[in-house]
């Protein structure tokens, strides 16, 4: 605050006016603690003088108006006591003030009329008294009105000039050595009154500023600078008020759902186009799911491309569920990056409240679970929470708690499934298929332990271990059958998985050209770049990438061009019906894709003549299922490999 505000300030408080509420309804409230006081101090001076003079006076002088005066003050005294000055407007405030400092003209008016009318009725002590009066009441109505400075000054200005008057004309030389006295005393008084108001009305300044401040703070620590939503914090904060006050209800309409959504291809955008690119994405869905955001629906931004709602008092699971539909279809919208079009689509999860959880991480890791779902098998949509997946959860720990305590070097064992070549009839290739039996457990299917090493952060050891497993066993391989060896969607990911798996192969002295590495798409999903890069490394030494479960992805011709690849897997899913007109075209249009590429195709599950047949017909070179092999330890495949041509066999 300038020196020159200030100054303004002092006089607007001085000469009451509205320039700042607060210290309006500040400066009211602390004249109100005063007022009483004023009052009773009068009341007691006046009596007093009274007394003094009720032998000399007449009874109108000494009984009539300081009992007339006295009433007033007591009236005035209740009237203040019973304001509200927290309930008061500023306007109302300051009309009180303004009202104060005129009823105080009036006031120093009968007093000091009165006082001074006494004078001629006593000898030398009782105009003493008239005197002392006058000089302990203007002193005393001075600190009382500290803060109204004006009705101080107004107080001053008549009291002390009617008194230095009536001195100067009596020509008494005391009294007018008491009123100089007086008035300088009074002069001094109003300058420090004045300074202590200054200082009272900086110090309410500074704590509306402090306030404002703090208040800014708390919107700053609250709010995402990116997109301008509310952040990870206040999204918690809200999540435990809202599970607080439906715990307290705890009514049959105290539900609230919680929902994660998740660019789906957020990661490719801002790898190919660049940050700010990626974060024209980001504030662009800020502005799109903000518009979802109302008393009822709470939008934050957790971090990353991940975004939080919460639906207060959602009615039912199918209205949350609706909602969430809505909010995926408005995320869908492609976004214009100047001359480009981008469409980063989003996934969500669902959560209810209290059926899912009651706390707020559970409720969370639910919805995050949903989302995961639907990221896995759903992308675009958004799945709610169900007991199912509660199930799954349970299941899925059983998984982790056996895997963390396992001694996986002993009890996980590889087998291998032959790819057939339908040229030489000869076996091309072994895929590795892992096979854990936990004590506990049993079997365990290798695509849910791989799913849950993947979750518990466990997968990088796993696959190395396989692969050293693989490794050692593919040394007994005759030298023209190569090993195919499946990467989690996560190893490629980790730079440290691949400079690992490069020292593995090395280790092993296996030929690297007779290595297969199988990603599937959610590989390449995750980060495509990264991706890349790993494969051009990893074929920069002769191994050889299949892109396996072909065709399951939903946009698998986006990477295929763009990668360097050397096999496509057609997923077995569509062996089911390769000889309906549907899975016919599909089938060829892949093997069609892998020819003009250069790549090698391989139909995958192929379990009998009629789909073994159908494929060949389609021109596919290359078959792997249960008609051709079974998956089987290494030492019962090198024995098989002896029983002769496979084709012939299957014919016979
Ligand atoms: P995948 O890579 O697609 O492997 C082929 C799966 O199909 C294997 O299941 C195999 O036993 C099965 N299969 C082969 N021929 C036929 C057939 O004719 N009909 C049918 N219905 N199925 C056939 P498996 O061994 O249960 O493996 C399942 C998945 O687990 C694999 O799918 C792969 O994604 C994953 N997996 C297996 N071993 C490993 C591993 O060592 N590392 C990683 N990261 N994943 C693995
Ligand atoms: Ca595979
Ligand atoms: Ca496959």
């Amino acid at each position: 605050m300038t020196a020159f505000h200030v100054r303004r300030e002092l006089l607007s408080g001085i000469v009451p006016s509205c320039t700042d509420p607060e210290a309006c309804i500040r400066q009211f409230a602390e004249l109100q603690k005063q007022i009483p006081s004023l009052y009773a101090l009068l009341s007691v001076n006046a009596l007093a003088l009274a007394f003094t003079h009720f032998a000399l006076a007449p009874a109108w002088l000494t009984v009539g108006f300081p009992a007339a005066m006295v009433g007033l003050c007591a009236v005035r005294a209740v009237h203040w006591w019973h304001l509200r000055p927290q309930a008061m407007s500023a306007a109302e405030a300051l009309n009180r003030l303004r009202a104060t400092s005129l009823l105080t003209i009036l006031f120093s008016v009968l007093f000091v009329g009165w006082a001074l009318s006494l004078t001629t009725f006593g000898g030398p002590f009782e105009q003493g008294h008239v005197a002392i009066f006058v000089a302990i009441t203007v002193v005393a109505c001075i600190f009382c009105l500290t803060h109204l400075p004006v009705a101080a000054l107004l107080v001053t200005v008549i009291v002390i000039g009617v008194f230095l008057i009536h001195c100067f004309t009596s020509g008494n030389s005391v009294f007018i050595a008491i009123a100089l006295n007086t008035a300088f005393v009074t002069v001094v008084m109003v300058r420090i009154l004045t300074n202590n108001f200054l200082a009272f009305l900086q110090l309410v300044a500074s704590k509306a500023e402090a306030q404002r401040l703090g208040e800014e703070n708390q919107r700053l620590a609250h709010t995402d600078s990116l997109t301008g939503l509310p952040n990870r914090r206040y999204f918690f904060q809200r999540l435990d008020a809202l599970i607080a006050a439906s715990a307290a209800s705890a009514g049959s309409d105290a539900s609230f759902a919680l929902a994660i959504f998740d660019l789906d291809r957020f990661k490719p955008i801002n790898d190919t186009f660049g940050h700010t690119a990626g974060d024209r994405v980001l504030e662009e869905t800020g502005r799109r799911l903000g518009a979802f955001a109302s008393d009822r629906v709470t939008v934050a931004r957790l971090g990353g491309d991940e975004f939080g709602v919460l639906i207060h008092a959602a009615a039912s699971a199918d209205e949350a569920a609706a909602l969430c539909g809505r909010i995926c279809s408005a995320l869908h919208a492609p976004i214009q990056l100047g001359e480009t079009q981008v469409a980063p689509g989003c996934s969500g999860g669902l959560a209810l409240y209290p059926s899912a959880g009651r706390a707020a991480d559970a409720l969370f890791d639910r919805a995050d679970y949903a989302l995961y779902h639907s990221k896995e098998r759903k992308r675009g949509a958004t799945t709610l929470f169900s007991q199912e997946h509660e199930d799954a959860i349970r299941a899925e720990r059983a998984v982790e708690t056996a895997l963390q305590a396992a001694d996986l070097a002993a009890e996980m064992e590889m087998h291998y499934q032959p790819i057939l070549d339908t040229v030489t009839d000869r076996i091309t290739t072994v895929e590795a298929l892992a096979r854990w039996t936990s004590p506990k457990l049993g079997r365990v299917p290798p695509d849910r332990f791989i799913a849950v090493a993947e979750r518990c952060g466990m997968i990088h050891s796993v696959t190395l271990l396989l692969l050293r497993k693989a490794l050692a066993d593919a040394a007994r391989l005759p030298p023209e059958i190569g090993l195919s060896f499946n990467l989690s969607s996560h190893d490629l990911a980790s730079s440290e998985t691949v400079v690992a798996i490069l020292a593995a192969v090395r280790q092993s002295r296996l030929d690297p050209r007779r290595i297969t590495l199988e990603l599937t798409e959610t590989a390449l999903m995750r980060d495509f770049e990264g991706a890349r890069q790993a494969i051009t490394l990893l074929r920069a030494l002769g191994i050889k990438i299949a892109l396996d479960d072909f065709g399951t992805g939903y946009s698998s011709l986006n990477y295929v061009h763009r990668l360097p690849l050397d096999r496509i897997k057609i997923d077995r899913g569509f062996m089911a019906d390769v000889d309906s007109d549907l899975g016919r075209s599909v089938v060829s249009t892949i093997l069609d894709l892998c020819q003009n590429l250069g790549l090698d195709g391989i139909a995958e599950g192929i379990e009998t003549t009629e789909q073994l047949n159908a494929v060949r017909r389609q021109g596919c070179r290359y078959v792997q299922g249960y008609l051709i092999g079974m998956p089987q330890p290494m030492t019962e495949l090198l024995d098989g490999l002896g029983t002769g041509p496979v084709l012939v066999r299957i014919a016979g």
